[in-house]
């Protein structure tokens, strides 16, 4: 997820409730709370960032912990390509969010050389051509309709009006016509949806809270996976692969969770990771069944679909200044993957959510490619696109089958309901991951570690 308009409402000073303190000392040493005497066993349902970084915490105090994960692998939506581009290329988490974050905390004190500021500036798809930022906001001939855009966007965490979704907002203000793809680009993709799936009260919440900092940074070299696997050791020594967990049932003295493969594994407390998808779908019975405005919050937090494609050109058809293009029609947002990381492969990133998402959903590679090559072309007519473009790969979020879409987003049924998500049941059962995150930062890998965090105090506590 890339906050490219949250910055700019921490740039006007709205207020943030909510700051997470540093917790590394060095690179695997991470401190948690002072004197608890919680000594039990814990299982982990899910080993993405929340889950790991949970094991880690619990680990370090000398807890028995043990990471239950559907899949073959360990990570979750922090996933790199290796083979493409002969770099990684990061599929699904890339970007950290601030410098006011566990995240980028973490990446400062395992490789503080790796830290690559946002590269580049965003060119607009406007009117049929690539326009500047400046153009947008100076231009005379828009009389202030840019202006009036990015305004909006400035001001939604202290929105004062009724609730309505964020298009039916812009649509009344009104923003024009001619910059709802830009618009759609900056607020609703980057948010992992579509302006018409997106409520003002809930992203209002989310915005109020947003506090992780100004800066966006990416990787120079490696992957978000490598910062984990170097930073949590026992963690990933704790995880057990191809464990998909059906049923959890915290009747007795122990919490018994057992598996597809009818394996029951018991403990005195079980925290859940698994993303809002696969809680919706009940997969996983609970006994004794969850309270029901548990299981309403369920139901009202969204995840949709998200795909991030990657395009190998043999010579760049972007300009030497371009980092992003955003408000294409196919693609809200591409941008250059492989800027500043010193190599010679040149990469272009695109990346759609929510309904665009679902439009490319039953294509072909094929199709995709062609669909994205025209756009393209459509923005770089003295470039030969599809003769430069050498290669393709297509992650498709929604076929993962224990993640099924991208990340949760706050549409209108959401609103307050992430903190009921959140909630222990029991004194037993505990619930993390980013759609649990209740302080701005769903959607995010230091937001879903925050909610590792918040889970890991509540189990010492309990
Ligand atoms: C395309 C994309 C781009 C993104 N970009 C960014 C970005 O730039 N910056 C950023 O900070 N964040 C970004 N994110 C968001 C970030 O990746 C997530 O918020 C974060 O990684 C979620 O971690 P998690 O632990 O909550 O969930 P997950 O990583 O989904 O982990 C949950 C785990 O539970 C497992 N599981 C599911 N069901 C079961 C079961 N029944 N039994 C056992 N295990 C189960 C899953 O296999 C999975 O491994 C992006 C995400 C995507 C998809």
């Amino acid at each position: 997820m890339d906050r490219r308009i949250l910055l700019r409402n921490l740039l006007l000073g709205i207020p943030t409730s909510y700051l997470f303190p540093s917790m590394f000392s060095s690179c695997t040493k991470t401190d948690l709370l002072e004197g608890s005497d919680f000594k039990g066993s814990v299982i982990i349902v899910g080993a993405g960032a929340a889950g790991i970084y949970a094991a880690q915490l619990l680990k370090n105090r000398g807890i028995d912990v043990t990471v239950l994960e559907a899949s073959t692998r360990i990570g979750g939506r922090i996933l790199a390509d290796d083979s493409f581009a002969g770099i990684p290329l990061e599929l699904g988490a890339e970007e950290i969010h601030g410098k006011n974050s566990l995240f980028y905390d973490l990446v400062n004190f395992c490789f503080p050389d790796r830290l690559l500021p946002e590269q580049g500036e965003d060119a607009y798809w406007f009117e049929n051509q690539l326009r500047s930022e400046t153009f947008i906001l100076e231009n005379s001939d828009l009389q202030g309709a840019g202006q009036t855009l990015f305004q909006i966007n400035d001001s939604f965490g202290s929105y004062p009006g009724s609730d309505m979704t964020v298009l039916q907002y812009l649509t009344e203000f009104p923003v024009e016509d001619r910059f709802m793809e830009i618009a759609n680009a900056l607020i609703a993709n980057e948010y992992g949806t579509s302006l018409n799936r997106m409520g003002m009260f809930a992203l209002r919440e989310a915005e109020a809270q947003y506090s992780s900092g100004l800066d966006g940074f990416f990787l120079r070299e490696g992957s978000v996976w490598d910062i984990f696997e170097k930073a949590f050791p026992e963690a990933i020594d704790a995880v057990l692969l191809n464990q998909v967990v059906n049923k959890i049932d915290a009747t007795g003295l122990k919490v018994a969770v057992t598996t597809s493969g009818n394996q029951t594994y018991s403990a005195d407390r079980v925290l859940i990771t698994v993303p809002i998808t696969i809680l919706q779908e009940g997969f996983i019975t609970m006994l004794p069944a969850l309270p029901a405005d548990k299981l309403a919050a369920i139901q009202s937090i969204n995840m949709g679909n998200g795909m991030k494609i990657m395009l190998r050109f043999s010579s760049p058809i972007w300009t030497e200044e371009t980092g992003s293009i955003v408000g294409g029609v196919v693609i809200p947002e591409y941008w250059v993957t492989t800027k500043g990381k010193g190599t010679t492969a040149h990469v272009l990133t695109a990346f759609v959510m929510g309904e665009k998402a679902e439009a490319l959903n039953g294509l072909s590679e094929q199709q995709i490619r062609e669909a994205i090559l025209t756009e393209l072309q459509l923005m770089h007519p003295d470039e030969d696109v599809v003769g430069k473009c050498i290669g393709i790969l297509v992650k498709n979020w929604a076929d993962e089958p224990f993640i099924k879409g991208a990340y949760s987003f706050p549409n209108p049924e959401s609103t307050g309901q992430r903190e009921i998500l959140a909630r222990p049941e029991q004194g037993k059962i505990f619930f993390a991951g980013e759609a649990t995150n209740f302080n701005g930062h769903l959607a995010t890998v230091h937001g879903a570690m925050e909610s590792g965090f918040r889970a890991c105090k509540e189990i010492l506590e309990s």
